[in-house]
């Protein structure tokens, strides 16, 4: 028996933009952004509809070329070169696989068509199929195939021409929620192992937080902030990433004093003392997630907001409750036992080490 190669990363490359501009007529897709992807890292371009992401990527991918600003790859000027003449796979939403054409036909098709023989294509194809977790499968129909085996191939065929960049386009939104949690993982585990430096799109941001070394949040066609998934959960840098990561309601607050690293911070009736590098006394704004909020119980005197809960919703291992305050509506995540009735006066305690300050 032969042994088949894996497919690996050529040589994972850094990829640069400086001061990259895309214009469509009156239209700024992409702003002056400049951005330094390292070799062998997971980078998630993250926003909402029409922030610019795609066009980032196609960017890369020489799929688009910039009107401004310079594109480098391993070191290396590519803003006017195609995307024939980069060394770069990219991975479609639609995975855009041949109907007609077998599994391993499909993955190997880009090596045939730059002129490898057949039989050489095909055992590089098998290689990458083994690489995905899909061994034995190569001799059947993508109609034969689940979305996520589907997918699986896609990935396959876009690893086999052992790129310096492989760039995702929103890879999960064709899967059911169940198949996204895992295809996202496989992906990760799979760019981890062959240490290939990856750009990834998506809006949705739980992905994002899952399957990045760094996100970038978009907006506009500039960056609204850069930073690893903690960083921009922990310290969002502004109103928009803030509300953008997770479901943040933005509050105002008050660092009335500080002693050593120890801030107490005022939040409406609340006062919490939080740890807080380099805070300065003054007025702040504050990111409240479900998540750091409770129902505080007990008799002892109270330190949380009043509130009237207004809606409840029973989701299975949490339930989500919405509590009228004088600081707005506040969504809280809690324990389903522990679930108020509708109209309930209640006492919405807040958790120091969840509160994220902006900015
Ligand atoms: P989505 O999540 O909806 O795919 P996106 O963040 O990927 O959005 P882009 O597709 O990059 O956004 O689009 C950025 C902006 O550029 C949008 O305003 C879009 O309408 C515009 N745009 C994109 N492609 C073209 C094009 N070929 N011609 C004209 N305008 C375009």
């Amino acid at each position: 028996m032969t042994a088949v190669a894996a497919p690996s990363a050529a040589s994972a490359a850094e990829v640069r933009f400086e001061g990259v501009t895309k214009r469509y007529g009156e239209v700024t897709a992409v702003d002056a952004i400049d951005l330094t992807v390292p070799a062998g890292e997971l980078l998630t371009l993250l926003g909402p509809s029409g922030c610019g992401k795609t066009t980032t990527l196609r960017l890369i991918a020489g799929l688009e070329l910039a009107s401004d600003g310079t594109v480098f790859i391993g070191g290396k000027d590519v803003t006017l070169l195609s995307a024939a003449q980069r060394n770069i796979s990219m991975v479609f939403q639609s995975y855009a696989l041949f109907p007609h054409l077998t599994v391993a036909e499909n993955v190997g098709y880009g090596l045939k068509v730059s002129g490898m023989p057949k039989r050489a294509a095909l055992e590089r194809a098998r290689g990458a199929l083994e690489q995905v977790g899909l061994t034995g499968m190569d001799a059947r129909l993508p109609s034969e195939l689940s979305g996520g085996q589907q997918q699986r191939v896609a990935v396959a065929r876009a690893l086999v021409l052992e790129p310096e960049v492989l760039l995702f386009d929103e890879p999960l939104s064709n899967l059911d929620a169940k198949l996204r949690r895992q295809v996202r993982q496989d992906i990760r585990d799979l760019q981890q192992r062959l240490g290939i430096t990856t750009v990834y799109v998506t809006h949705d941001q739980e992905e994002a937080l899952a399957v990045s070394d760094r996100i970038v949040v978009m907006d506009h066609g500039r960056i609204a902030q850069i930073g690893t998934p903690r960083d921009l959960y922990e310290r969002p840098a502004n109103a928009f990433v803030a509300t953008f990561i997770g479901d943040a309601r933005l509050v105002e607050g008050r660092i009335t004093s500080i002693e050593g690293d120890l801030a107490t911070l005022e939040i409406g009736p609340a006062v919490i003392q939080k740890t807080l590098a380099g805070a300065n006394q003054g007025a702040v704004d504050v990111a409240l997630r479900p998540e750091a909020l409770f129902i505080a119980g007990g008799t002892a005197p109270s330190n949380g907001i009043p509130g009237k809960v207004i809606s409840t919703s029973y989701l299975g291992s949490v339930a989500e409750v919405v509590a009228r305050t004088e600081l707005g509506d506040l969504l809280l995540q809690i324990d389903p036992d522990a679930m108020p009735e509708m109209g309930a006066q209640i006492e919405v305690g807040i958790t120091p080490s969840k509160v994220a300050l902006v900015g």
